[in-house]
């Protein structure tokens, strides 16, 4: 009896701190979602850009998440790949639930690139909002894993909210990839090509209003990829950068990373990996010299690189480098940084 007293006093006293909790648990810091009409809001009035959601690589780094970019096009969302840390990055912009991305696009998939992916389609489904899901095989098959498995969660969770969850029903648009496609979603034309990495890879265009922006994916030198980025106002670029070293006389170039070579995929290409195998360092990711050669051969106007090692980044040198080959603006990636089509550069929180 005594027990059930305490148990009961103890309920009455837990049920106001929880609704409090939950209130204290949104987002604090950053514009939420209440405090702006729409997500354009966000994007500090421009209305094509590209943020790094995360600069990161493989190798855990406090300081970058996993490997990300949102390309926004007058609000509606593009997320490409969606590495470790991609949906808290996202729930400081507080662009989550009913403001989470318009599609999820994935360019390849090592796990750095496609570790949120399950959580990222759970949360779209529940928030019941129609997107698109885009990538390289076995797209189809993980997002049948997704469905499948977290099918009970789903229906629970939905009726919580008083709706219901149909598999059959859902309100994401897939489309699998491979090679050379072009389709229109929400008003942007995105157009895909193969890059030579380890496993099948995508790199992605974004064109809307006589603009474009590139997310090359990792990648070593392709003809492939200066051909889709031909012209394009920004490219996002897999390339690596050189290492401050002492005082910062003597510069050491970075190259990442190999590890995931062994995740081989339905698509796999071994003639890629080969190719990568002779490479200088087995490194399946572009050099310096590969990346501005790219670039260069592009024409882009804006040179984002990203996948970034945890080391401190010599951008000078890293710059100058670039600038013997490249004569546009060169960026290293930092996670919030956005660069929109016009030009401007600025963090988004
Ligand atoms: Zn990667
Ligand atoms: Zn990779």
């Amino acid at each position: 009896m005594r027990k059930l007293l305490f148990w009961v006093l103890g309920c009455f006293l837990i049920m106001p701190v929880n609704a409090q909790e939950k209130k204290d648990c949104e987002p604090s810091g950053f514009m939420s979602a209440a405090e702006r009409n729409d997500s354009k809001e966000l994007f500090k009035g421009a209305d094509f850009s590209v943020t790094i959601i995360g600069s990161g690589n493989p190798l855990y780094n406090p300081e970058r998440s996993g490997p990300s970019a949102l390309v926004q096009f007058n609000g509606t969302t593009f997320l490409v790949d969606m590495g470790n840390g991609t949906r808290s990055q996202l729930e400081k912009l507080a662009l989550t639930r009913r403001y989470g991305p318009d599609a999820l696009l994935i360019t390849h998939h090592h796990l750095d690139h496609n570790e949120e992916f399950i959580p990222m389609v759970h949360q779209q489904l529940m928030a019941g909002k129609s997107f698109l899901i885009t990538g390289p095989p076995p797209i189809r098959k993980m997002t049948d894993y997704v469905v499948e498995f977290y099918r009970e969660d789903l229906e629970y969770r939905m009726s919580n909210k008083g709706q219901s969850f149909d598999a059959n029903n859902m309100n994401a648009v897939l489309k699998e990839l491979e090679g050379d496609h072009s389709f229109t979603y929400k008003g942007v034309q995105i157009t895909t090509t193969e890059v030579p990495h380890s496993i099948y890879t995508l790199a992605y265009r974004f064109d809307a209003n006589g603009k474009s922006i590139v997310i090359s994916g990792d990648l070593t030198y392709s003809s492939n990829l200066p051909k889709l980025a031909k012209g394009a106002d920004v490219l996002v670029l897999d390339c690596q950068v050189i290492r401050k070293r002492g005082n910062g006389a003597q510069t050491q170039s970075v190259s990442r990373t190999s590890a995931q070579q062994g995740n081989a995929s339905r698509t796999f290409r071994r003639e890629n990996l080969a190719a990568a195998k002779s490479r200088p360092g087995n490194s399946v990711h572009a050099t310096i010299e590969e990346g501005a050669r790219m670039a260069a051969e592009a024409e882009v106007k804006t040179l984002v690189i990203t996948h970034l090692p945890n080391v401190e980044i010599d951008q000078a040198a890293t710059k100058a480098k670039i600038a013997e080959q490249f004569k546009g603006e060169v960026i290293i990636a930092g996670d919030f940084l956005t660069v929109s089509v016009d030009g401007k550069v600025f963090m988004l929180k």
